[in-house]
């Protein structure tokens, strides 16, 4: 579908191998093309372009070693660059704090939270031994706390009894109590979205993360969220500080320029990504391998 980045530049610089530093008219073309390949793979403008600086600066100059061309070079500047950016290795789930740690999930409408939380639940469960606490506050979707309890019942993962008529505070405080008493080692809200950023939603984000306390605070994002993610990933990190970002439908067709968008505008660490709708199918974030499928 895409043409990688490796044969665009191959295109480029044929025939010139071997020829020692590259120049600034080369590189200035072979990045014209690594910008092109960022966009195609969905990553903000604005990061594409403060990315391409960083990865001007490095590759002016840069001595092209006999056993690569200058086209493999250039591409191995900007996967070293990427991955540099991404975040060098994994970052697991924080659970050093007193029981039951709290889990927050946030993040729009339909990005995969219910099903990233009870994937989360079953892996702390199943692999860590955890006694695990699920909640779900969505309150104005009465089917996605149906949907956490039945997530739940298939994982064997314990769920808040549903009470109708509770407020997401309310049914915050509830769960908090209830991990406590009933000795839970975890505590994961699963917290209402929308289909798009608003007040409303910040607010109560908001407030219910200022009443829960949070160890984790976690923004599940679509993988196939385009130039909307910088604005996302900081509209949530600057309303209720995100400590960890994870990416969701990774096994689908987009390239994933998100997770760089992401990770460029907030800093925080992009921890697990989601490939598939199965409950297994939740994996640790690896930079180099996203690195690759952004270079396509
Ligand atoms: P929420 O509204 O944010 O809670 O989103 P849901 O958890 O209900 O997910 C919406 C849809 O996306 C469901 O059909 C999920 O099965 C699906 N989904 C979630 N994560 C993934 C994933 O990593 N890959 C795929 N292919 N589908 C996913």
């Amino acid at each position: 579908m895409f043409e990688s980045l490796s044969d665009r530049l191959g295109k480029i610089f044929d025939g010139l191998r071997g020829r020692g530093a590259l120049s600034e008219a080369d590189v200035g073309e072979a990045l014209r093309e690594v910008r092109r390949a960022l966009l195609e793979a969905d990553v903000s403008l604005e990061v594409v372009r403060a990315f391409v600086e960083q990865v001007r600066e490095r590759a002016i100059g840069a001595e092209v070693t006999r056993s690569v061309t200058p086209g493999q070079q250039v591409v191995k500047i900007v996967h070293d660059e990427l991955v540099r950016v991404l975040g060098e290795a994994a970052v697991a789930i924080d659970l050093n704090a007193a029981p039951p740690v709290t889990i927050m999930m946030v993040g729009l409408q339909g990005s995969g939270k219910t099903t990233t939380t009870a994937k989360i639940a079953k892996r702390l469960s199943e692999k860590q031994g955890k006694k695990v606490l699920m909640a779900s506050l969505d309150t104005r979707r009465p089917a996605a706390m149906d949907q956490l309890r039945i997530l739940g019942e298939q994982i064997s993962v314990a769920t808040l009894p549903i009470v109708a008529g509770e407020t997401p505070v309310e049914i915050a405080r509830r769960a908090a109590r209830e991990g406590r008493l009933g000795g839970f080692d975890v505590l994961i809200l699963d917290t209402a979205g929308r289909t798009h950023i608003d007040e409303e939603l910040m607010a109560e984000t908001a407030e219910i993360k200022q009443l829960a306390d949070p160890h984790e605070v976690l923004l599940v994002v679509d993988a196939l969220t385009g130039q909307d993610a910088v604005n996302l990933a900081r509209s949530f990190d600057t309303r209720v500080d995100i400590t960890g970002i994870v990416m969701t439908r990774v096994d689908g067709d987009g390239r994933g320029g998100a997770a760089l968008s992401m990770r460029a505008a907030t800093g925080k660490p992009i921890k697990l990504i989601g490939v598939g709708e199965r409950m297994d199918a939740l994996e640790d974030f690896h930079p180099s391998r996203i690195a690759d499928r952004i270079l396509g």
